[in-house]
């Protein structure tokens, strides 16, 4: 879903520029995919890829030394090296670089407007340790022709919008992850047997799976939720919230799999199986768009420069008056130091999945929830919810 995530999340860029929100919207909004190398106008359909992270600068884009010479008003001449640029067969980047001002952000096509192929080379592609049906690349930019968006000195600012979307398709797409690997866990229960009964009739494989599933619930009620503040534009929100759910639906993908995976034993580890494919992408979102420590920051920032993200999304858990909640957050304010980041994204995550599954799930499955995540009834391992618990959360499942 790479490419098609960022290409959309690069629309409310591109219409940040009326003469190119103009030529570009209408080809990136279309629904057919036109893989032929040709200039963007002459094709059904249009990819935005991204081109931020330098070798010296990934999570620092600041430090990007790619350079961005005016040719004439507002139009630039890139020369520099990217180290991860995917999706390279897109028909346009939106590119991070130096300009005289400072650094700022450019619409950079394949081919020029006179009909001439575009500076920009791929000198190789990634050999990465999943996501393989999605090429990743390195580039390299001569002199190659780029529109400005924004203001020079503002690139950040600029691209952040486009970060803002491409971190919800990561929650959305690790919950996509989970859901699946659970699926995929509980068919394999249901029809294998050992010891004379079905996996799925087994109280500890119950306790696994169970615990699997109200982690898949939670993920998926918060990555909703979080998609229903982008379609409302609710700005406070969707600034705290985003950080939160990114970090930490995405950080609990790798060990989620990794224990579906095993409920499959040994098949799971084969090939034939999909939970392997499953497995290699499970990093893949904690690590893009913002790593956990960076998007931990980010939560904490957000927090200092406005205060009033952190009274919204307090409010928005605090909608059912639940005591349980309440105890969880209580002194939640003590991690609000750089140190402390990552126990605050990650408590302030479980409150708000508690009180989306209270409102919005089965009560067997909140409950859990709240016992387990909540009030500490749990292990350090999946497959541990309180005694009763897993049977009725399978009942819901
Ligand atoms: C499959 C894949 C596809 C990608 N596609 C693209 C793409 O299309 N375009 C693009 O521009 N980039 C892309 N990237 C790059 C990605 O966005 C960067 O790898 C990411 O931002 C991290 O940057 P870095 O690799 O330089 O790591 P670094 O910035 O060196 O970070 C290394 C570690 O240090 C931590 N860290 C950094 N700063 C701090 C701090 N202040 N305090 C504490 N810890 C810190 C980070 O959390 C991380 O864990 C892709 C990456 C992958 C894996």
């Amino acid at each position: 879903m790479c490419p098609i995530s960022m290409t959309c999340s690069a629309a409310p860029v591109l219409r940040q520029h009326s003469g190119i929100a103009a030529e570009w919207l209408p080809r990136v909004c279309s629904n057919q995919y036109d893989p032929s190398f040709r200039a963007a106008a002459c094709k059904r359909g249009a990819l935005v890829g991204m081109a931020m992270t330098e070798k010296q600068g990934g999570s620092d884009v600041r430090a990007n030394v790619t350079r961005a010479e005016p040719i004439s008003v507002g139009e630039y001449a890139i020369d520099g090296h990217k180290w991860f640029c995917s999706a390279p067969m897109s028909d346009a980047f939106l590119v991070l670089a130096q300009a005289p001002r400072g650094l700022a952000c450019f619409l950079l096509p394949r081919w020029k407007p006179d009909g001439t192929v575009n500076a920009l080379q791929i000198q190789r592609l990634k050999h990465k340790l999943g996501n393989r049906s999605n090429a990743s690349s390195e580039v390299e930019f001569y002199g190659a022709w780029a529109q400005i968006i924004g203001e020079e000195g503002r690139g950040v600012a600029t691209i952040m919008e486009m970060v803002q979307h491409t971190r919800l398709d990561c929650t959305l797409a690790a919950a996509a992850l989970m859901r699946r690997a659970v699926v995929e866990a509980h068919h394999h229960a249901t029809y294998r047997h050992a010891f004379g009964r079905p996996l799925v009739e087994q109280p500890l494989m119950r306790n696994v799976l169970a615990d699997l599933a109200v982690e898949s619930e939670a993920a998926t009620v918060l990555a909703m939720r979080l998609a229903r503040a982008f379609d409302e534009a609710d700005g406070a929100f969707v600034r705290l919230a985003v950080a939160v759910a990114k970090y930490w639906v995405t950080k609990r993908t790798a060990a989620h799999v990794a224990e579906a995976l095993e409920c499959l034993g040994g098949n799971g580890f084969v090939e034939e199986s999909v939970v392997p494919r499953l497995y290699r992408e499970a990093p893949l979102n904690s690590i893009w768009e913002g790593a956990g420590n960076v998007i931990a920051l980010d939560v904490l920032r957000a927090v200092g420069k406005e205060p009033e993200c952190l009274e919204h999304v307090l409010a928005e858990i605090r909608q059912p008056a639940d005591p349980r909640i309440e105890r969880f957050l209580d002194g939640i304010r003590r991690d609000l130091s750089e140190t402390g980041a990552r126990r605050f994204a990650e408590r302030l995550a479980l409150a708000l999945q508690a009180s989306l599954l209270i409102r919005f799930s089965p009560s067997s499955i909140s409950d859990a929830f709240c016992a387990s995540r909540l009030a500490g009834d749990w292990g350090r391992a999946f497959g541990t919810l309180p005694n009763g618990a897993a049977d009725a959360v399978l009942a819901a499942f």
